[in-house]
């Protein structure tokens, strides 16, 4: 190392990195039972991609007809395509009545209906009876859910105690020669200085990783940074070939028309004005399973019936629901419709197509979002200081596919799991043992790496050559030569990562700096996902494989684990599919064919 970075040191009993609804429920959570928590975010709380969650969060309230937790867990392990964990599932699905409840009192403003209760709208996958016919389960807040959550729960956190480091950006973990970790160090954007935070426990709450790909629907900030800090400690990264598309990004700009459309009875066709689906789903039709309405819209624009000059989307259509109804239950899409895609969607379709939305993949983790280092001998062995929640874990309650609204619910469940798991576990105030003397050198090797980077490429050009091997080698449908080439280049992109430029030095708002620790995230996840993909001959949920067309679960019924070491070599394991319960009020759900 060329330079010496000043060192500001923290103690607290827990370290919670990121502070969307995931991070800042377990910071709640952590503060309240007397633990002295920090939170560290690189964005403003209120800025996390939580803020654009639209549809609804999942729970079997029954607000609007009959509905039952057992029957939102099978919904989910189906969804999952039998890769969830169904102890994690009856977990999460079990706890949501309790969770919309607390969302409600904490002071989350939900839609309402005539008797005042809260408004519960359809939406994919969601059925009554274990698949009869769609159920309204997900409670909304008009179209602006996670807005609405994040708001509050922020709220909710500066009534605690909890310290906020804001502009902060984790670079790695401190990890002790057991392999625990220990704390994370940071760099506060805003004055230059590095925080080494010391930790009973650390707390990964940091997103998803969409922007590996070209064209998504997250925001910029979604970079897998967590992902990757535990790959760089040694952590296997789980199942991240399952890559979700949502059915409905508008054409061009990739912004979300949230499947609460289709919820209030919104339907696409293609360019015969065919209401297609009809054909590939009988029962739910356009609320069918994401990863089957993105796959039908694409064989459907394969075979020639999509629509426009190019005939290459497909059109969503919401103008026979009504300018009220419009207004009332979805005024940020119709609002998102004229901005982004200069359509008045009270008069006349939207034009959308298949979208990269969400990881199902991440740090494997328990349903106490315990983070994982599984070993031969031992599949479930925790990893100790270490717990992530949120779209950065992977519990696993969305196995290869993830249904609408579960994400919402994910994140305030296992945020919630955490806390009460830290505070079983941390007494308050207890001392730390010493640090290791080389705690900080993983992170400051790299940032005075990254600092001086005098190679001929800036970031932004080996990012989007990344981005655009993601989209056309890991897509909705994939085969073996595609994603062997996809393996092929993205190797390639990695070599050219020690060729990088940087133009600036500073370490004071130097978001070039940023985009660089960022591009090194997404390259982890970027391999670990395609490896992952390449080697998994069959389909399952979102991985779908042309050359494998059928599930295969005498085979792959388990979940990957892809180790990502420094000089860019994945290694495969796999680890067994939780296939029992927690308690007797839930059954083992029985592998069956997926039909919507
Ligand atoms: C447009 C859109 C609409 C959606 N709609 C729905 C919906 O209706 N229902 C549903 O269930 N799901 C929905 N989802 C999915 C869901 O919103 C997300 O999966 C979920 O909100 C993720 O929450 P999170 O707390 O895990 O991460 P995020 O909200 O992404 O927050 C990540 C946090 O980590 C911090 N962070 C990251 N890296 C670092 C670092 N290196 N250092 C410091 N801090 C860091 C960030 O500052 C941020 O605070 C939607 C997603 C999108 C993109």
């Amino acid at each position: 190392m060329s330079t010496t970075y000043p060192i500001t040191d923290h103690a607290y009993d827990v370290i919670v990195v990121g502070a969307g609804g995931a991070g800042l429920r377990a910071t709640l959570g952590m503060a309240a039972a007397g633990l002295k928590t920090a939170c560290i975010t690189k964005v403003f709380p209120t800025r996390s991609h939580t803020v654009a969650a639209q549809g609804g969060i999942g729970a079997a309230l029954g607000n609007m007809a009959e509905d039952s937790w057992q029957w939102h867990m099978y919904d989910t392990v189906k969804g999952s395509d039998w890769l969830g964990d169904q102890d994690a599932i009856e977990y999460m699905c079990r706890a949501a009545v309790p969770a919309v409840h607390e969302l409600e009192h904490f002071g989350v403003p939900f839609s309402r209906t005539k008797d005042g209760r809260i408004y519960q709208r359809p939406f994919g996958g969601h059925m009554r009876n274990y698949g009869e016919a769609p159920v309204q389960r997900a409670c909304a807040a008009a179209d602006r859910t996670g807005h609405a959550i994040l708001h509050t729960l922020y709220q909710q956190s500066l009534k605690h105690n909890a310290e906020f480091f804001v502009e902060y950006f984790a670079i790695d973990l401190i990890m002790d020669d057991e392999g625990a970790c220990r704390g994370v160090i940071a760099w506060n954007l805003d004055d230059g200085t590095i925080h080494r935070f010391q930790g009973h426990t650390t707390v990964f709450a940091t997103g998803g990783y969409g922007r590996a790909y070209f064209s998504c629907t997250s925001a910029h900030t979604c970079t897998g940074d967590g992902n990757a800090m535990a790959a760089r400690a040694g952590l296997p990264l789980q199942d991240h070939e399952f890559i979700q598309f949502h059915p409905t990004g508008i054409y061009g700009s990739g912004c979300l028309i949230t499947e609460g459309a289709r919820g209030e009875g919104g339907y696409l066709t293609n360019s015969e004005g065919e209401r297609f689906m009809e054909r590939y789903a009988p029962t739910a039709k356009d609320l069918a399973s994401r990863d089957v309405v993105s796959r039908s819209m694409t064989v459907e624009i394969r075979e020639g019936r999509g629509v426009g000059a190019e005939n290459d989307h497909i059109m969503l259509h919401l103008e026979h629901l009504g300018a009220e109804i419009l207004l009332a239950r979805l005024p940020g899409i119709t609002e998102t419709a004229k901005i982004f895609a200069g359509v008045d969607a009270t008069r006349e379709p939207i034009p959308v197509l298949p979208t990269v939305h969400y990881n199902m993949g991440g740090i494997p983790t328990n349903h106490h979002g315990e983070a994982l280092r599984p070993t031969a001998d031992d599949p479930d062995a925790v990893c100790r200081g270490l717990m992530a929640v949120g779209e950065c874990g992977c519990a696993s309650v969305h196995g290869a596919n993830r249904l609408g609204t579960n994400s919402l619910l994910d994140i305030v469940v296992f945020g919630r799991a955490a806390a009460l798991r830290a505070a079983e576990k941390i007494k308050p105030g207890s001392s730390h043992p010493p640090l290791p003397k080389d705690s900080a050198d993983l992170a400051l090797s790299r940032l005075d790496r990254l600092r001086n980077a005098n190679g001929s490429q800036p970031t932004a050009e080996i990012r989007m050559k990344m981005q655009k091997t993601m989209q056309s080698n890991a897509a909705v449908f994939r085969n073996q030569d595609v994603l062997a080439e996809g393996c092929r280049q993205i190797d390639e992109v990695w070599d050219t990562l020690g060729d990088i430029r940087l133009s600036d030095r500073s370490l004071i708002w130097n978001s070039d700096l940023v985009e660089a620790f960022e591009l090194e995230n997404l390259m982890i996840c970027a391999k670990a996902s395609l490896y992952s993909a390449e080697a998994r001959k069959e389909s399952r949920g979102a991985h779908a494989r042309e050359d494998f067309a059928e599930r295969d679960d005498v085979n792959w019924m388990k979940h990957s684990l892809a180790c990502v070491d420094d000089a860019g070599k994945v290694t495969l394991t796999y680890r067994p599919v939780h296939t029992y319960t927690l308690t007797n009020e839930a059954k083992y759900i029985e592998p069956q064919k997926r039909v919507y």
